[in-house]
């Protein structure tokens, strides 16, 4: 991946500020809102009663250079996404509303609750932020087998913006009023779910073709890179790895390979009109 000189991607470092959450206080949790981008599991967020213990052991510390280096490359990336979807918004005649890229470590509230490490990066609608501990792309290499590059992390990040995009096109709102009413069965929820994680996928391939034609960004086995993460996360390669089985049944996200083809698809066609993931879905 080429660097450049583009900063300003809106991130709030909040890494060795020392035990963001101040126990107490938090009242309900809104875990309703929260998309993950590893498996939904509602239960790893935290009560903030655990919380108040775990976080006061924490000091403050002063970031290392590697540290400074990759928030520096988080903000870079931020603001590649601000371009790009700045750029697609105005060609149908919207205005983009930029998310914030919110970098923790172990734990930070959110308005969706609080924010743990082992649920993954995520967003959060309720205060349009994307939640981000750069722990997880250990995780990503050493549990789901993905050969971790710096494209990876921009890969995950689009996906986050992806779902950002789909706040701002009301998308989440539609899932959301599905997940409300009684007319779904559990496997179509999860399927609802799927189209929304493919959709995602959809527009991070998309976000890395457009950005890539305007800042030359890619250099070879960055495709690759972004590919064998989506895969890596697919809920097949998951349950694998977790349960020594699979259900498709219970999948939230997609399989390896409907990962990789709608990133793919988005890549390709550089249309976000071509990512209507969820009739082909809901059928
Ligand atoms: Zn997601």
């Amino acid at each position: 991946m080429r660097w450049t000189d583009d900063r300003g991607g809106n991130v709030e470092d909040r890494r060795g500020s020392g035990g963001a959450i101040v126990g107490g206080g938090l009242g309900t949790i809104i875990i309703a809102a929260i998309v993950f981008f590893l498996g939904g599991d509602p239960s790893a967020i935290l009560n903030s009663e655990n919380i108040a213990q775990s976080s006061s052991a924490d000091a403050k510390r002063e970031l290392s250079a590697n540290e400074q280096k990759i928030g520096e490359m988080v903000d870079m990336m931020g603001k590649w996404n601000i371009i790009t979807w700045d750029q697609i918004f105005k060609e149908n005649g919207i205005i983009y509303e930029k998310p914030k890229i919110i970098l923790f470590e172990s734990t930070t509230s959110s308005r969706c609750g609080i924010a743990q490490s082992a649920m993954g990066p995520f967003y959060c609608p309720a205060d349009q932020s994307i939640y981000m501990d750069m722990s997880f792309f250990n995780e990503l290499q050493s549990r789901f087998g993905a050969k971790v590059t710096e494209f990876t992390i921009a890969y995950v990040l689009a996906h986050e913006v992806g779902h950002h995009v789909q706040n701002l096109l009301g998308t989440l709102n539609e899932t959301d009023k599905a997940r409300g009413s009684a007319r779904y069965s559990e496997a179509q929820l999860n399927q609802i779910s799927v189209a929304t994680e493919l959709q995602a996928d959809f527009y991070a391939g998309v976000w890395a073709k457009k950005t890539d034609t305007n800042k030359n960004i890619l250099e070879p086995g960055d495709l690759e890179s972004a590919i064998n993460a989506a895969e890596a996360v697919g809920d097949d390669n998951i349950q694998k790895r977790s349960q020594g089985y699979v259900n498709q049944e219970s999948f939230t996200h997609g399989s390896s390979a409907q990962r990789k083809e709608w990133f793919m698809k988005g890549y390709n066609s550089g249309d976000i009109k071509q990512g209507d993931t969820f009739s082909q879905l809901l059928r």
